[in-house]
């Protein structure tokens, strides 16, 4: 941010256009038909309920909110997006039918999710992706995810710069590595990699193989630190598994790139829980607790409440469903924070829209609806947690942003946004923090750009010249045909990419619409036609056919066996 406010004026982000408070309607699915149907969403005994009836179907409930007053508050920081200046499907918009994206939709992507397979190799019953039940391989060529890396790239006003590779599981695609650095020459900023940890904990090479092909962070399924939880929900021991995982990452080397003298960075973690109502929702502080005690390797914790995409009996339904409240006031019972510290996803979008005005260009903007995720930041250090909202004045600050963007966007104050100096506004900013009660060694020299690239970007390496540890805490809870909310859908953030060019969002990809099935069928071939196309290749290991006969490899000698060519 140095030097002075650039002048060109860029719109990343406009006031919400959404309904807010309750009661209020809106448009959900029927459970059993997919049918759009009319909900309403309702304050009933201190928590919020979605109700609705099809007319083929009946009645159907839901608990939105266990918490009204957490569900309202998160309202108060919605903001919208201005939509896609290209999106692939130009008429005849209907959501939640013209995925692609459509004019309808309201946000550009904030992370983009790119699946390079469907083996996996473990069979976890409660799979989205599974070659062994699907009965095909869908596995993009190189060709494919270069294009579909374009089609990200090519999007406006916001080329998409986050991406995550995800499957099945991404690390089996022969093509991961060069996926990484394909993206990374792309122009991607932060390259991502949703992953059960098995390659990551059994292959000795693999952590560095990533840096050196430019992988930022691993998205790790940590379902808690008992392993009962895995037996039951990934079918095998698996803790052992994400420990190993977690010291490989650490002591990943230096990749040959890295300018001579410069610090040894361990592989980013975060760590992703998957959290069922009365199945594994008291490992919340645990699993915090072993995110502070790996803050060197582990960046923080994306809780994400289960999607109940299965057709389960309605009480069972009742009983798994948590929601973002249950986490926020677990999280405030683990004694490290309170209710007020948590925001929603959108409360950032101010920021980036401030930044886009000042540097000129419109930057990623996080416009998700403010019932999709909360987050919060923390400062540590031996095993101190300050939370950012303690000596930061959030809603000053946030207020004090939005008026800035407002002048800025006013042509009577033109001589304002072009002579006022990032130091000067760096120091309007420093009065919403109170530096007794802030982490020692922070001061307004680097504040500002600490606050600005942990919103924007949440990047470590901008605190290069502060000792504590940051760590993260967020959530996104992923939505069912029970809890569907299209107007959450329209403001989608998250956004799977298809070999055919089309971009579409998470909830719709993965349940509602479904079309994960429709994109997978298309570009897929039968598993014996597959393995035939393996066959007829000179050498293949097993790991690059594993997934494909429902075998699970989790130790170490067994995996580096499997790493071997053999004949199938
Ligand atoms: S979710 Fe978005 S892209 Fe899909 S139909 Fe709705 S508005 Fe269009
Ligand atoms: S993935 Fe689902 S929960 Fe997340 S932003 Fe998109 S619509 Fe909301």
């Amino acid at each position: 941010m140095a030097g002075r406010v650039k002048q060109t004026r860029t719109k990343t982000m406009i006031k919400f256009t959404g309904k807010t408070g309750l009661p209020r309607t809106t448009a959900s699915l029927c459970p059993e038909c997919g049918k759009v149907i009319k909900a309403v969403l309702k304050e009933k005994e201190g928590k919020v309920l979605m109700e609705k009836t099809c007319p083929d179907h009946g009645f159907f409930w839901d608990l939105i909110s266990s918490s009204v007053d957490i569900y309202l508050r998160m309202e108060d920081y919605a903001h919208d997006g201005v939509g896609l200046e290209n999106p692939y499907f130009t008429e005849s918009a209907r959501c939640p039918v013209t995925c692609g994206m459509c004019t309808l939709h309201k946000s550009h992507t904030s992370l983009a999710l790119m699946d390079l397979t469907n083996r996996c190799n473990l069979k976890c019953p409660v799979c989205f992706a599974n070659a062994n039940a699907a009965g095909y391989i869908y596995e993009p060529s190189t060709e494919q995810l270069q294009f579909m890396m374009q089609s990200l790239r090519d999007q406006k006003p916001v080329p998409t710069v986050a991406i995550q590779f995800s499957g099945g599981e991404p690390t089996l695609s022969p093509h991961f590595l060069w996926a990484a650095n394909k993206a990374h020459e792309m122009g991607f900023t932060q390259i991502q990699v949703a992953t059960n940890g098995i390659r990551l904990a059994n292959d000795p090479d693999f952590a560095s193989q990533c840096v050196e092909h430019h992988l930022h962070t691993v998205y790790l399924q940590f379902d808690g630190l008992d392993d009962e939880i895995y037996k039951r929900v990934r079918g095998v021991p698996m803790l052992d598994i994400k420990k190993r995982a977690i010291e490989n990452a650490r002591n990943a080397r230096s990749p040959s790139w890295a300018p001579e003298g410069s610090p040894r960075r361990p592989l980013s973690v975060m760590l992703v829980p998957t959290l069922v109502g009365g199945f594994n929702d008291h490992q919340v502080a645990p699993i915090l607790e072993f995110a502070i005690d790996n803050l060197d390797t582990v960046r923080g914790i994306n809780y994400q409440p289960v999607a109940l995409t299965a057709r389960i009996p309605d009480e069972d339904r009742h009983a798994m469903r948590y929601t973002q409240s249950d986490l926020v006031i677990e999280l405030t019972n683990s004694g490290y924070f309170e209710k007020t510290d948590f925001f929603p996803v959108p409360s950032v979008a101010p920021i980036s829209q401030l930044v886009s005005i000042i540097h000129g260009t419109p930057k990623l903007t996080m416009t998700a609806h403010p019932g999709c995720g909360v987050a919060t930041f923390a400062f540590v250090r031996d095993r101190k947690v300050v939370p950012l909202a303690r000596f930061m004045d959030i809603n000053g600050f946030f207020e004090s942003v939005e008026d800035l963007i407002e002048k800025f966007e006013d042509a009577r104050f033109q001589r304002l946004r072009t002579t006022m100096s990032a130091a000067k506004m760096r120091s309007q900013m420093a009065k919403f923090f109170d530096f007794d009660h802030a982490p020692e060694g922070m001061t307004e020299k680097n504040v500002l750009r600490l606050v600005t690239n942990l919103f924007t970007e949440g990047n470590k390496a901008a605190l290069s010249d502060f000792t504590w540890n940051t760590l993260y805490v967020g959530s996104m809870h992923f939505q069912d045909s029970y809890n569907y909310d299209i107007e959450r859908l329209k403001r989608c953030v998250i956004h799977y990419t298809s070999p055919d060019g089309r971009i579409i969002p998470f909830c719709s990809y993965n349940s509602g619409p479904i079309y994960r099935e429709e994109v997978e069928q298309k570009f897929s071939v039968p598993i014996a036609e597959w393995k035939e196309n393996k066959r007829a290749a000179k050498t293949v290991t097993r790991l690059e056919v594993m997934g494909t006969e429902g075998e699970v490899i989790t130790d170490a000698q067994a995996y580096i066996e499997a790493s071997k060519s053999v004949q199938i």
